[in-house]
């Protein structure tokens, strides 16, 4: 996953936008915004708060939780939780922090429910990914077979109990990249929660997890990309509160090699990264669910993934691809409807 240490110019303090906008908001009626890079992108805070005070003591202890959060979760940082855990493998079971816990616990229930298209032991496969988007070549089919041989979900054992984790073959390299961001914004809204603050969106990117809405509107209003220029402005907004909403596709990280088009998402049962333009935004009443579930119907495609979806109660799912023909769009029963075009996103 994209955990980086990489450190924007930008990341002393956190950036206050504080205006006030609407006169028939009640006692919460300022809007702040702060935003600051973790986790390899840009974590953007928007809340409702008496003053700009406390505004910015709550979205600074928001901050930290995320800072620590990676700190936990990162793959990039030797010194991570994570890494200690995977210098570990094929040793005997580790104890693990609450954190640590809940993520790959949840990501373990996915891949167990998806048959294993949601996998975090694909760490080794996505560094040799990561190293052919660098190089602008395919990774070399023998180091992949190699790493494919510690893929496997199976390979991790869990005990609730006694909170610990063994990962039984030695070599395994864990990824939560496709799960930490969305429990990052969930833990970032209930920290704000904490300090009283309930109007509030906490987005990581496409991961978004929304509290109450903005007091003068029934939701938060969320711009769903334009499929074919993701510079253009949203092709559709959705409304939503207190829930999750994460898109995951290739459009900000993919690579083209001889006219192929590969994702940094990869099927963990061949360990190719998934070809064909795909972009799937899933619904859930909490964030972490939304993120894994929409990296996860990414790799099933729409037949699977769809089944998947109407199976889980709570969750629901957007699906956009383009294979060889038109766009196709597939859009799961629970799916909200869009806002009109005159709506104007808070996040997207
Ligand atoms: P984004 O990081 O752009 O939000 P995702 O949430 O879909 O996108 O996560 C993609 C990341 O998840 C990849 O960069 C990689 O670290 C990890 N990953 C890739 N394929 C899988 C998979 N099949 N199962 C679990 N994690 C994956
Ligand atoms: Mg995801």
């Amino acid at each position: 996953m994209r955990l980086t240490r990489r450190r924007f110019l930008l990341s002393a303090g956190a950036l206050a936008l504080g205006s006030a906008t609407d006169a028939h908001a009640a006692e919460f009626s300022h809007r702040f915004e702060f935003s600051e890079p973790h986790m390899g992108t840009m974590f953007r805070i928007v809340l409702y708060a008496p003053d700009e005070n406390s505004a910015a003591t709550a979205s600074r202890a928001a901050f930290a939780r995320i800072a620590a959060l990676d700190h936990i979760m990162s793959d990039y940082d030797d010194s991570s939780e994570l890494m200690q855990l995977c210098r570990a493998a094929g040793g005997p079971a580790v104890e693990a922090s609450e954190d640590l816990y809940r993520v790959i616990a949840a990501a373990q229930k996915l891949s167990a429910q998806s048959d294993g298209a949601f996998d975090v032991t694909v760490g080794p496969v996505v560094q040799l990914w990561r190293r052919a988007r660098r190089r602008h070549e395919l990774p070399d089919p023998e180091r992949l077979a190699s790493a494919r041989t510690l893929v496997g979900y199976e390979n991790i054992r869990l005990d609730p109990a006694r909170r610990t984790v063994q990962l039984l073959k030695p070599g395994t390299q864990l990824d939560l990249g496709g799960i930490a961001k969305g429990d990052a914004a969930d833990q970032a809204l209930a920290v704000l929660n904490r300090h009283r603050i309930t109007r509030a969106l906490v987005a990581a990117a496409g991961d978004i997890a929304m509290g109450d809405p903005p007091a003068d509107r029934r939701d938060w209003r969320i711009g769903i990309e334009a499929f074919e220029s993701p510079t253009s402005p949203p092709s559709k907004v959705i409304g939503l509160h207190n829930g999750g909403v994460s898109t995951s596709g290739d459009s900000e990280q993919h690579v083209e090699i001889a006219g192929v088009r590969y994702s940094h998402i990869v099927d963990p049962k061949t360990g190719m990264a998934l070809t064909g333009r795909r972009s799937v935004t899933v619904t859930a009443s909490k964030d972490i669910t939304a993120d894994c579930y929409a990296t996860a119907v990414c790799v099933l495609g729409h037949e699977r993934g769809l089944r998947l979806i109407n199976e889980t109660p709570g969750v629901a799912a957007l699906i956009i691809m383009e294979n060889a023909g038109p766009v196709q769009q597939y859009q799961s029963p629970g799916f909200p409807p869009p806002e009109p075009a005159s709506a104007s996103a808070d996040a997207n």
